[in-house]
């Protein structure tokens, strides 16, 4: 179809919450960044990043929406595959290989997307592969707060399971002020909240050097943790490597890489067996296909991070998508009204991937313009 890219624009939005943290970040408010492509067709496309915990500087997007504006107006924009390439690997030496502009890159790759479904008549996920139609979700939370005790996090994750449907649960784990035995503690209080029946994941957000994820992982063993997600710093390829052969756990990454190579080096060290890629990091769903596609030749899987609205399409387009990160309205409270339809999960702990052209998902204008920032 000849259509071509007319016009681009970029908006920023940023909220009071009450702050939280894991092991390695606190986050403030909440924030979200939206890219708008306007095409010669009439037909629209939206991405976005943020949305639930995001510390980023707001202020960068807009300018790398106006560099990458220039190389995109008048192309097609249902190119993504080319398009990833010569607004990625093709700048590397002007802008450098990943960071801050590959997140804008994302967002404007996830536009593209939706305005390939809207064409097209079809969601993106159906135009991933579409091979399930419902994901098991875990509910991402279990962070550090002021005044947050066991008994807190014990109440936060019996609501997930009894209120919201979460067959599965996340707790952060790492942070500097509470070491090992304290994280222990953490750990059984929440096993012992969930009881038996219940997934629980650990994420330490690469808080440990390679001695202490190792005895982290050996006490873990006991309590039964579905997975421990980054444990190490990203790049330290060869410690994931040792830890992955000598823990039963499974260990999971991915959320911090942004190119397919950083996937391929993982997966030749042997150093993960979970992916927890991200379409509005790696950038866009042309790569992070890629990246499940290889998993699943090597027998892997995935359970993307991030926004849930926009890697629902991703993880149920692929036999190997494991589980949906889902975050509750208890992490950020805008969450309630943010995005249309709502995405609940059902009693079965799964969520049902929408039917609808092009993401799938709306974000409420009405609820953000309050909270505009640019
Ligand atoms: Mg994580």
């Amino acid at each position: 179809m000849d259509i071509k890219i007319t016009n681009i624009k970029s908006e920023s939005f940023e909220w009071e919450r009450p702050g939280i943290w894991n092991g390695m970040h606190f986050y403030g408010p909440g924030r979200l960044h939206k890219v708008t492509i306007s095409t010669d067709q009439g037909i629209k496309g939206i991405g976005w990043n943020g949305g639930t915990a995001a510390v980023r500087p707001n202020n960068f997007y807009s300018l790398y929406v106006d560099y990458y504006k220039t190389l995109l107006i008048g192309k097609n924009p249902l190119e993504t595959k080319s398009l990833t390439i010569n607004l990625g690997e093709k700048q590397n030496k002007i802008l450098g290989s990943a960071g801050l502009h590959t997140q804008v890159l994302a967002a404007l790759m996830i536009a593209c997307w939706d305005i390939k479904g809207k064409v097209m008549g079809q969601s993106i996920h159906s135009l991933l592969g579409g091979e399930q139609k419902r994901v098991r979700a875990y509910i991402a939370g279990g962070y550090y707060a002021k005044g947050k005790g066991l008994s807190e996090l014990q109440q936060e994750l019996l609501h997930n399971v009894e209120n919201l449907n979460a067959t599965a649960v996340k707790i952060k784990i790492g942070d500097p002020n509470a070491g090992i035995s304290k994280d222990m503690k953490r750990i059984e209080a929440a096993r012992n909240a969930i009881g038996p029946n219940i997934d629980l994941l650990v994420d330490a957000n690469c808080a440990f050097d390679l001695p202490t994820a190792l005895s982290y992982a050996k006490e873990m063993e006991n309590y039964n943790v579905y997975w421990f997600e980054e444990p190490l710093a990203i790049h330290d390829f060869k410690a994931h490597k040792t830890l992955n052969l000598s823990t039963k756990l499974t260990i999971a990454t991915g959320e911090n890489y942004y190119t397919l190579a950083d996937f391929e080096t993982l997966m030749e060290n042997k150093g993960a067996s979970m992916l927890n890629v991200d379409a509005t990091i790696c950038p866009g769903y042309d790569v992070a296909l890629k990246v499940a596609k290889l998993a699943q030749e090597k027998g892997l899987k995935i359970a993307p991070h991030g926004c849930q609205e926009l890697q629902l399409p991703l993880v149920a387009a692929v036999s190997n998508g494991e589980l949906l990160e889902f975050y509750p309205p208890e992490v950020d409270e805008l969450r309630k009204e943010l995005f249309y339809p709502k995405l609940k999960i059902d009693k079965d702990g799964y969520v049902t991937v929408p039917d609808i052209p092009g993401i799938g998902f709306e974000l409420n204008m009405d609820l953000l313009n309050r909270y505009r920032v640019k």
